[in-house]
């Protein structure tokens, strides 16, 4: 188990690796976030065993049981799922990040909530950028208010946004999705809000969302493998 986990990690550093280099990017300009939801504490600590420091996690619950497990290690956990308000304490309290920032109600309880002792809480806006209604995120027309709003709450940094775009392989589809994140976030920029991640790409779209720009991609399966829901 610890080999496969290891051997996974390598396997997909060496798949960012390749990406950048075919897109002319700089060696280590894009960071691996490892999600571990539905996975016990041991195969994060499989993993950071194996050197890796930053996990997703995507349910609240999970995210205060395994920062509580393994305290005594040295892990950035990162928030990246659906927050509602009556859990944002918690995310507070525990998370370094947050890449799903959607709505300033939850952006300015994060941001009352953090912990003075600590550094501020490091924060993306997400968009949804495939139009879906499903989707999460805030609509791209509505992320030049947000970002200004979020960048001035004292509790939270802004580094950037973030971006789930439609579950397809047409390369086309997803290249226009990334791209319109990418352009959202070259618009910030104009603005003087100093972003400097972007996270998109997952195990499937990995490559794809490298070529486009992204700084931070979020790998579960091709680490952990399949999951399976209990719920
Ligand atoms: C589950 C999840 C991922 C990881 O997806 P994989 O396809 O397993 O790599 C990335 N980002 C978010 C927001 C997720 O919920």
């Amino acid at each position: 188990m610890s080999d496969s986990i290891a051997q996974a990690i390598a396997s997909v550093t060496a798949g960012i690796r390749a990406a950048e280099a075919a897109a002319g990017r700089a060696a280590g300009s894009v960071r691996l976030l490892a999600v571990s939801k539905t996975f016990p504490a041991s195969a994060v600590a499989e993993a950071y065993a194996a050197g890796q420091r930053a996990f997703g996690e995507n349910y609240v619950q999970e995210l205060q049981g395994k920062a509580a497990e393994l305290a005594a290690l040295d892990i950035e956990w990162h928030f990246i799922g659906p927050l509602q308000s009556n859990k944002t304490r918690i995310v507070a309290e525990t998370a370094h990040w947050v890449h799903s920032i959607e709505r300033l109600k939850i952006a300015q309880r994060l941001s009352e909530q953090r912990p003075s002792s600590l550094p501020p809480l490091q924060v993306c806006i997400q968009l949804n950028v495939s139009g879906e209604q499903s989707k999460s995120g805030c609509q791209p027309h509505e992320a030049r208010e947000l970002a200004h709003a979020v960048a001035a709450l004292p509790g939270l940094q802004l580094r950037g946004l973030m971006c789930i775009p439609e579950a397809t392989d047409n390369a086309e589809t997803l290249a226009a999705q990334f791209a319109l994140l990418s352009g959202v976030r070259d618009e910030l920029q104009q603005d003087g809000l100093k972003l400097d991640t972007v996270s998109m790409g997952m195990s499937s779209d990995m490559a794809q969302a490298i070529a486009a720009g992204s700084t931070m991609v979020r790998v579960g399966t091709a680490i952990f493998g399949a999951r399976h829901y209990s719920q």
